[in-house]
């Protein structure tokens, strides 16, 4: 059933759920979906309508106070099906090196391994509309240094719509749209969660009340983390944040231009004209001292002018007719039936540092809550894999006669600084936002357990990609739709109707 919270004065609190989630977005959409499958009676909580509103969206606006980033209220959408209103469909699983901990990247390693999501793989997939394998395959005589990794493109599955018809339907689920939560309230001695309260914008200083046996927070990885740290009404530092690790770690996957290549046609091993995808290998990784890496190499039409003219510096030219080629593609004039050439692009994992985070703006929004502030940071780790992975892949063309890769400028010298978001088509970072709730074995590490339940609280769980402690290169999606049905089975077991 759909209520809309706007036309129901506070009154009576709502009892009686199994499960309350507050975010309609594709974690808090799956979560719902599952447990109403398995018989829960289920609360699901969504801040906006059915359509994008300016009241609503107002709310996710906040300074950007370190690097540059997108404006928080581009880089997520507030309604009904939440981010998924404009995702791109990318999907790709985790790697199973993503999982263990790395000594050269210091807070790398999750409680749980690959085999715990891959369990779920076969469903997220069916949710997400894609095949459920990825054909990585080595490549050729690279093979101790790359692979070539396949994504799968979700049609893009809209959430809201998708399932719009379902959640209407359900006598499982009662889904108020226009609820905003604004408070999570404890027992006395702070151990778990009693009742969710809610506004909506006709008055947003009225309070709905709600109450279950199990509660989820879903509402992305920025604002989960935003409204954890506004939860003061009875801890002083916020909900879940005794060790002051609530919003910190923020991820997202840097997205840069590594620069161009030029190969002879005849011996391109690659997809011609299509954007070819590869991964370093684990020997790799761990012989170069870099973090997870998808490397993108595309074709010659779709090089933006501005990287042909910085990129002057050809690392690796050590073949005559790729020299001339190399010459005539920046002169413009490319012999298309010999050569080929296009662009290099590196989406990489970014390091967990404690210092690049979600915090707490002076500003409030409408509901009273400060906004959320974000300081995104790179550091030497995440420029270090981009350039280690460009030249890598050169030496490997060069070392076959297959071309030359020429290097973007800012990857040339350690002291040139690192490309901001908005720079450059393409540039920047992948709207992916993780790491700001952590999972991890114990309460001094991260916010969540292996369950995702919040440390202290044991009938309180996170969704999303902020539970993510790394992020290797794939994006959040299918991962998240892994996790949530993960967490499903363990609240259909633990908090049976
Ligand atoms: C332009 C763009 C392209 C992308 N492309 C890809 C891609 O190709 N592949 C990929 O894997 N990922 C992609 N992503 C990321 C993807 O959209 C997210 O990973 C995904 O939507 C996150 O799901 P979520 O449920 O955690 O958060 P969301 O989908 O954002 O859902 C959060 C929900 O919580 C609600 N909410 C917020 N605050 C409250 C509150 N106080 N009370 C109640 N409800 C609240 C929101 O309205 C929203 O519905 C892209 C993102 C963007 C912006």
């Amino acid at each position: 059933m759909i209520f809309d919270l706007n036309e129901i004065p506070a009154g009576e609190a709502r009892t009686g759920y199994d499960v309350c989630i507050a975010g309609g977005g594709v974690a808090g959409i799956t979560l719902a979906i599952d447990l109403a499958a398995r018989g829960q009676r289920i609360l699901l909580l969504e801040a906006g309508g059915q359509e994008s509103s300016e009241r609503s969206s107002d709310v996710y606006k906040g300074p950007i106070i370190g690097r540059a980033y997108f404006d928080l209220d581009f880089a997520r959408l507030r309604f009904l099906g939440g981010t998924s209103n404009h995702w791109a469909g990318w999907c790709r699983t985790f790697d199973a090196w993503d999982f263990v901990g790395h000594e050269h990247i210091p807070n790398s390693g999750w409680p749980i391994r690959k085999p715990d999501l891959d369990r779920h793989l076969e469903r997220a997939a069916k949710i997400l509309e894609i095949p459920s394998t990825f054909a990585d395959t080595p490549v050729a005589q690279a093979e101790d240094d790359f692979s070539h990794v396949e994504f799968q493109f979700s049609p893009p599955v809209r959430f809201g719509e998708k399932y719009l018809d379902a959640l209407k339907a359900s006598d499982k689920i009662d889904l108020f749209l226009n609820a905003n939560l604004t408070d999570v309230r404890l027992t006395e001695a702070s151990n778990r969660v009693t009742e969710f309260h809610c506004s909506n914008y006709a008055d947003t200083t009225a309070k709905h009340t709600f109450a279950g046996k199990a509660f989820v927070l879903a509402m992305g990885g920025i604002e989960t983390p935003r409204m954890m740290l506004n939860f003061r009404s009875q801890m002083p530092n916020g909900i879940g944040n005794a060790r002051d690790l609530v919003g910190r770690h923020f991820m997202d996957h840097f997205h840069a231009w590594g620069g161009i290549y030029s190969a002879k046609r005849s011996d391109w091993p690659f997809k011609e004209g299509e954007e070819t995808h590869f991964a370093p290998t684990p020997a790799f990784m761990a012989k170069q001292k870099i973090a997870n890496a998808g490397l993108r190499m595309g074709p010659l039409t779709d090089v933006p002018r501005g990287l042909i003219s910085r990129a002057k510096h050809s690392l690796f030219c050590n073949d005559d007719d790729t020299r001339g080629f190399a010459r005539s593609f920046f002169d413009g004039a490319c012999p298309a039936n010999v050569f080929t050439g296009g662009y290099i692009r590196v989406s990489s994992e970014q390091q967990p540092n404690p210092d690049s985070r979600v915090s707490l703006a002076d500003e409030t929004d409408k509901f009273g809550m400060r906004r959320a502030a974000l300081d995104w940071q790179i550091n030497e780790l995440d420029r270090h894999t981009i350039k280690h992975m460009v030249i890598g892949v050169g030496r490997y063309m060069a070392e076959r006669k297959i071309g030359n890769v020429k290097l973007a400028d800012w990857l040339l010298d350690d002291a040139n600084p690192v490309p901001q978001v908005g720079e450059d088509r393409w540039l920047g970072a992948g709207f992916h936002h993780m790491g700001t709730t952590r999972m991890a074995d114990t309460p001094d590490k991260g916010v969540v357990d292996k369950n995702c339940a919040v440390f202290g609280l044991n009938n309180l769980f996170v969704a999303g990609s902020s539970i993510f402690p790394t992020c290797g290169q794939t994006n959040p999606t299918l991962p998240i739709v892994q996790l949530t049905l993960r967490l499903g089975e363990h609240l259909a077991e633990n908090f049976k109707g």
